[in-house]
């Protein structure tokens, strides 16, 4: 595809970024075959050599402070490096919302007044990723009148989210929910609020009238007010600025669109620094990865041509292969939808992942939690990890997929995603080897986000409340 509005958008963006830092904000390595007009400007090229950004990936900048307070040390376990995969005795030493060290077995350089936790023999590795949830969907079972109601998209949210951190997720990337209650849980976990992973949230999908998500007659999974149907490139750019202004931290689109439509959406969302993921199926698939975008969620059908392209434009995947095998199960296909006019079958799903993997395309792990999928978590994401292993991957490149891979789909991974000195104290404590035995991953027994002890011995733990005093009366009205 030649758009010809590209080369003005690519020269406009490229005087800003020599207005402002220079070389340090150059388009990454990996874009140099893309075609698209604007270069990916993700957090990474805004980041200054020691500087430091918030935990979004909304480049919001923030003070970097030296970690402070009591030092956390989980002694004596077997540390799982998700970059070298390898798994080797040590200890992990936190303070505040860091990693400050990891030692080897006969270290005991940590501070005397240290807590220092037991582990000897579990092991501990980086908090799990979820790079497609639905926190605020509907149950089954969830009474249609409140369906699309934000007040009960909140309260399913908060409960969920509970699972998910007992499971051992300290960040999840939540794909559309219920009006505006995704964007008020993500504040909230950011707060430490609530007992949540992190969110990071799309918040609304964008599509075309009657597209993805706004089929009638109108199902549990999907509801009014979920998606803005959207015509023309103007109205695509002003939703891409409408959901970053509510908070959005990632771009949702779904099939169906026109072409200018989604390169003005891929294009407005990289300027402002968030990626795109598309929830899209055979035409729409190939389009998006023509317009640049970041990645394809599910295993929908594409064509071995669009495949190729995905790798030479470095568009990444995440399968979410188990959700499908759910619906496959329960009603042998996919039926009904007035946007999605295509069959499948699992042996398609899964041959399409093969393709991806042999591609060299790089895939994340997300599970897609619609219908009851909430309360099968961690079940489904053990499921997809297996689909991961079928598929060609050894258990350790799967938790790598599970964690560090996920972290760079999110643009994330200067923060999370290994457990490494100066990176956040996302870590888990599981009873056993996932490693050897992916089902392990089900006996989480502790969990910390940001350096806070989230799950001990498999429950969330809640701090007790510390009332505030009251306020002392100023000189001027005191008695
Ligand atoms: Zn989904």
């Amino acid at each position: 595809m030649n758009h010809p509005f590209r080369n003005i958008a690519r020269s406009s963006v490229a005087l800003c970024v020599a207005g402002l830092a220079g070389a340090a904000m150059a388009a990454p390595a990996a874009d140099a075959g893309r075609e698209a007009s604007v270069p990916r400007t993700d957090r990474h090229d805004w980041i200054v050599p020691g500087g430091d950004t918030d935990h979004t990936p909304r480049m919001i900048p923030e003070r970097a402070e030296a970690p402070s307070g009591r030092v956390t040390v989980l002694r004596g376990g077997l540390v799982f490096d998700t970059q070298s995969l390898r798994v080797a005795p040590g200890s992990v030493v936190m303070q505040g919302e860091r990693v400050i060290a990891v030692l080897s077995p006969d270290s005991t350089a940590w501070p005397a007044d240290a807590r220092v936790i037991d582990v000897a023999g579990k092991f501990v590795m980086p908090g799990l990723i979820d790079m497609h949830v639905h926190l605020t969907y509907p149950d089954n079972a969830t009474p249609y009148d409140v369906q699309a109601e934000d007040a009960d998209g909140v309260l399913r949210g908060e409960r969920n989210l509970r699972w998910f951190i007992e499971a051992g997720f300290t960040s999840v990337r939540d794909l559309n929910g219920v009006g505006d209650a995704p964007y008020r849980l993500a504040d909230w976990a950011a707060e430490d609020a609530i007992a949540a992973p992190r969110v990071f949230t799309a918040g609304h999908i964008i599509t075309g009238t009657g597209g993805h998500a706004t089929e009638r007659p109108v199902r549990p999974s999907h509801g009014p007010d979920y998606a803005w149907e959207r015509n023309g490139a103007d109205a695509w750019r002003a939703a891409v600025r409408e959901t970053f202004k509510k908070g959005a931290s990632v771009i949702k689109v779904a099939s169906h669109f026109a072409p200018d439509e989604i390169q003005a959406a891929v294009d407005e969302a990289h300027r402002l620094g968030l990626k795109v993921t598309c929830d899209c199926e055979t035409i729409y698939t190939q389009m998006a990865v023509e317009a640049g975008i970041d990645m394809i969620e599910h295993p929908l059908p594409r064509t071995d041509r669009t495949i190729a392209e995905m790798a030479q434009h470095h568009t990444a995947s995440v399968p979410t292969l188990q959700v499908y095998q759910n619906v496959l199960d329960r009603a042998g296909g996919f039926w009904g939808s007035t946007s999605r006019r295509f069959t499948m079958t699992s042996d398609a799903n899964f041959e399409l992942f093969r393709k991806m993997k042999k591609a060299g395309i790089v895939m994340g792990v997300g599970t897609d939690t619609i219908g009851d999928a909430n309360r099968m978590i961690p079940n489904i994401y053990i499921a997809e990890l297996k689909w991961f292993v079928k598929g060609g991957y050894s258990i350790p490149q799967a938790l790598q997929a599970a964690t560090l891979t996920n972290a760079k789909l999110l643009a994330m991974d200067d923060l999370i995603g290994t457990i490494q000195p100066g990176k956040l104290a996302d870590v888990i404590v599981v009873d056993g080897r996932p490693d050897q035995d992916i089902d392990a991953l089900r006996k989480v027994s502790m969990v910390f986000k940001d350096g806070r002890m989230m799950v001990k011995d498999g429950a969330v733990v809640i701090p007790p409340h510390v009332p505030v005093p009251l306020p002392k009366p100023s000189p001027a009205e005191a008695p």
